[in-house]
């Protein structure tokens, strides 16, 4: 089969590579029918983790089910499935919580780390940039799709990451109706936080982001864009809530420490999301930020730590969550969301390409070239 291969920083190939295939009982496996670039992609590309080289990516993946194992028991050939990023095994102590993002089982080296299909340091498993994917332990991990699967999979492939990972978000920091809420980062998973808290009942929602593409998505959605390149976003966040700061924000951007525009700090998001929010506000981060980066300008981060001001989101007594999304908590509600057309998130979709084009699509992606908001391969 044709996969999309990392071959060291900045570069992939499409090649040949083995079939995947049912490995065991309980596996699934699916043809892919579209899979997208995330920007999760981009620290591995760009060559910050420690992603082996002949691997290839795509944990953003949807397709249809052609050979289940023999112990599968409710997915069934044919079925048109969406698979949550987060490779689960249902059983252990974190998936029992609903916390299969960070399944005991399926990351076997480090416990701690949680798994995905296609990650570095996220355990074995295969990526679906990818014309077949292996679905471990299938029955759990794949969402079945309705009738309107094939006809609306740019909405639906979206479920597989950032929709429930924007949602996320604004579930850790508590958007509930009538709040006012900001939001850094108009990248695929901040406009779709954007989308997630005016879905929540938000009364205001506001965007700060620098690429005026990206800004006008979030506006065609009802939020307010703040351009930080020509205001100060904190200044902006105060005029827009009568000087008292948001009641709750997210944190889309994470570790950019390698962003070609230029980024002063990897910490910046989070220490203006602490002065944008409110005393007692609170704040969602599902931004990554890379535990250590050997090649980062910042000295701190190379060492894997960053300069947060820690006292000051202290005596605001706001409150913090973090981590990976799981994306299963969210992905059944989401669904039934788009189905009954109440959500659409693929206005975020920018480019769909055959897997071919991928190389070129990474390098334009990666620039944040004008107009390459999302790209979704379809193998
Ligand atoms: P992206 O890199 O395309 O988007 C980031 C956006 O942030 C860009 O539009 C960029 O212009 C903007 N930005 C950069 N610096 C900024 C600043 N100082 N202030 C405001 N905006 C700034 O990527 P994405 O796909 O939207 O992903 C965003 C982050 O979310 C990444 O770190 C990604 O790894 C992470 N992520 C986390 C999860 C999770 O489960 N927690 C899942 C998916 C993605
Ligand atoms: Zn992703």
């Amino acid at each position: 089969m044709k996969a999309v291969v990392y071959e060291g920083p900045n570069k992939v190939s499409v090649k040949d590579v083995p079939d995947a295939r049912i490995e065991r009982p309980t596996d699934v496996l699916v043809r892919i029918t579209a899979t997208n670039i995330c920007g999760s992609d981009l620290h591995m590309y760009e060559g910050r983790t420690d992603f082996e080289q002949g691997r290839w990516f795509g944990h953003e993946n949807m397709g249809e089910v052609i050979e289940v194992g023999g112990a599968v028991q409710k997915v069934v050939v044919g079925d048109r499935v969406v698979l949550p990023f987060n490779v689960a095994c249902g059983y252990c102590k974190n998936c029992e919580r609903g916390l299969t993002n960070y399944c005991m089982t399926a990351q076997p080296v480090k416990e701690w780390a949680g798994a995905a299909y296609g990650f570095a340091d996220m355990g074995p498993w295969a990526g679906g940039q990818a014309e077949l994917l292996r679905v471990p332990w299938g029955d759990f991990n794949c969402l079945r799709l309705g009738e309107d699967a094939d006809e609306r999979s740019s909405d639906y492939v979206m479920l597989a990451d950032i929709f429930p990972t924007g949602y996320h978000a604004t579930e850790m920091a508590g958007v509930s109706p009538g709040d006012q809420t900001v939001i850094y980062g108009a990248g695929p998973v901040g406009l779709m936080a954007a989308l997630s808290a005016t879905i929540r009942g938000a009364s205001k929602v506001m965007v700060v982001d620098r690429h005026p593409d990206r800004l006008r998505l979030a506006e065609s959605i009802g939020a307010i864009a703040i351009d930080d390149s020509k205001v100060d976003p904190v200044d902006a966040v105060l005029e827009e809530t009568m000087g008292l700061g948001a009641d709750n924000g997210c944190e889309c951007v994470g570790y950019q420490a390698h962003d070609p525009q230029g980024v002063e700090h990897p910490n910046e998001t989070l220490n203006r999301l602490v002065r944008s929010v409110r005393f007692t506000g609170t704040i969602g981060t599902v931004g990554v930020f890379i535990p250590q980066d050997p090649g980062a300008h910042d000295e701190l981060a190379k060492e894997g730590q960053i300069a947060f001001d820690f006292g000051l989101h202290w005596f605001k007594g706001q409150r913090m969550g973090t981590g990976q999304a799981p994306v299963k908590r969210y992905n059944r509600q989401l669904r039934d969301l788009i189905a009954a057309g109440k959500a659409t998130p693929s206005f975020i979709v920018s480019h769909e390409l055959p897997l071919d084009d991928a190389p070129d699509a990474y390098e334009h992606f990666d620039n944040r070239d004008d107009g390459w908001t999302k790209v979704v391969l379809r193998p």
